[in-house]
């Protein structure tokens, strides 16, 4: 095998799939029309991907906007929690979340993950006394247990919104992630299932809340009559609820472009074949990884069908300076590892956010981060990419702990 030759390469994770052709012609049309803004005409790109995507979530209605954050941002606006609100999220997330948070003039409360990654119960059930909300943030497709969040919420009147950004297609008790809780959110950010570049999108049957998110979202004037195609009920309960909150609420200008649409709507197609090749995928490389002595994947809570474009694990029995020489190792080996808690300024390390002033100390969610490890796993690669993977993060390990130490303990 020559070295130039394609096989010899380390896997390519980054580059997402092509845009379906079907967009093409679509953008062209709104390029020759200059019909780009989602209020210009009813039957917008953006109305029928919102009338597309809540068919496919089973919701009654959807609202595109610019991003998830925007998304999340006007969730907590549209529940119109007042200034100083306390919204408890896991301490394991984007830093986008917290900060929605913020921008909502509300508190964010961090709550221990565990370490798979999951929401711990104990301390969420400990801190929900002293918040008015909570967002479930899906953190890389990692559903927590959602039977026994929603029931403690239930319990106590709590609204619930799920950040779904990187959870499109995962599935709880067969029911889709985002549509369990009052609001759920979603990304078209590039790296996530659907990709437009950016843009977002919110669910929820609730038509008050989505009424209120419509304007926010920059509904300016009587452009909330160009949120129609539901079915008569459910239309009238939307124009009964956008007639109260008529100029009553601020304009956000939040909204997602033609252009955007019309790169998403021919992917709702193919959300299923991805979903099914990204679990395909992450299982086949979760059981090679589980074979080594220094790798653990955490196993998913029963009721969970996921949907996932990445894998993540934990070093076992290794120091901070082993982890780093894992992550060099198998970065020579041609397959980028992050460690969440070891790369500087992670993003998705709460310590790292310090526009929330005290930072408390979660000393186990902390842990995690430290062993916890990230490789990006797309839906379209095949299995010999997935075995180079899986044998260059195993062969890593090795590099770093040796032979002996795996079988001699
Ligand atoms: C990507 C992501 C976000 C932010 O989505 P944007 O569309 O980039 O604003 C929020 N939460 C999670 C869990 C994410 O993965």
């Amino acid at each position: 095998m020559s070295l130039d030759s394609p096989a010899a390469l380390p896997p390519n994770t980054y580059d997402a799939e092509p845009i379906p052709p079907a967009a093409r012609a679509e953008i062209e049309r709104l390029l020759q029309s200059g019909d780009l803004f989602r209020y210009t005409t009813e039957a917008s790109p953006v109305a029928l991907l919102e009338q597309e995507f809540a068919a496919l979530m089973g919701t009654r209605y959807a609202l595109a906007v610019s991003s998830c954050s925007a998304a999340l941002f006007l969730s907590l606006k549209a529940l119109d929690l007042p200034r100083g609100a306390r919204v408890l999220i896991p301490a394991f997330t984007f830093a986008a979340v917290p900060s929605s948070i913020v921008h909502a003039d509300c508190v964010p409360v961090l709550c221990e993950v565990g370490t798979n990654y999951r929401i711990d119960l104990d301390d969420f059930a400990a801190k929900l006394g002293d918040v008015q909300a909570v967002m479930i943030s899906h953190m890389r497709g990692h559903t927590s247990d959602m039977d026994a969040i929603m029931a403690l919420c239930d319990a106590r009147g709590l609204p619930v919104i799920e950040d779904a950004a990187h959870s499109l297609g995962t599935t709880w008790h067969g029911r889709i992630i985002g549509s369990i809780g009052k609001i759920g959110c979603f990304s078209f950010q590039s790296y996530k299932l659907l990709n437009a570049g950016e843009g977002g999108i919110l669910i929820s049957d609730d038509a008050d809340l989505v009424a209120r998110a419509v304007i926010m979202s920059g509904a300016y004037e009587h452009n909330w009559k160009k949120h129609g195609g539901h079915a008569p009920q459910d239309q009238a309960d939307l124009e009964a609820a956008f007639a109260r909150w008529q100029n009553k609420l601020p304009l956000y200008n939040l909204r997602l472009n033609n252009l955007s649409a019309a790169i998403i709507r021919p992917q709702l197609g193919e959300m299923a074949r991805r979903v099914a090749d990204g679990r395909r995928n992450h299982d086949h490389v979760a059981a090679r990884l589980n074979q080594s002595p220094w790798i653990e994947v955490p196993e998913k809570l029963a009721p969970e069908e996921r949907a996932p474009d990445s894998i993540q694990f934990n070093m076992v029995g290794m120091s901070d300076a082993e982890m780093l020489a894992f992550a060099a190792a198998a970065a020579a080996r041609g397959v980028k590892v992050q460690v969440f808690g070891l790369s500087a300024d992670n993003a998705r390390a709460f310590w790292n956010w310090q526009f929330l002033g005290d930072i408390p100390a979660l000393p186990q969610t902390r842990a995690m981060l430290m062993r916890a490890c990230d490789t990006r796993l797309p839906a379209r690669l095949q299995q010999p990419e997935l075995d180079a993977i899986a044998d260059a993060l195993v062969a890593a390990a090795q590099d770093v702990m040796g032979n002996l130490r795996a079988y001699g303990t």
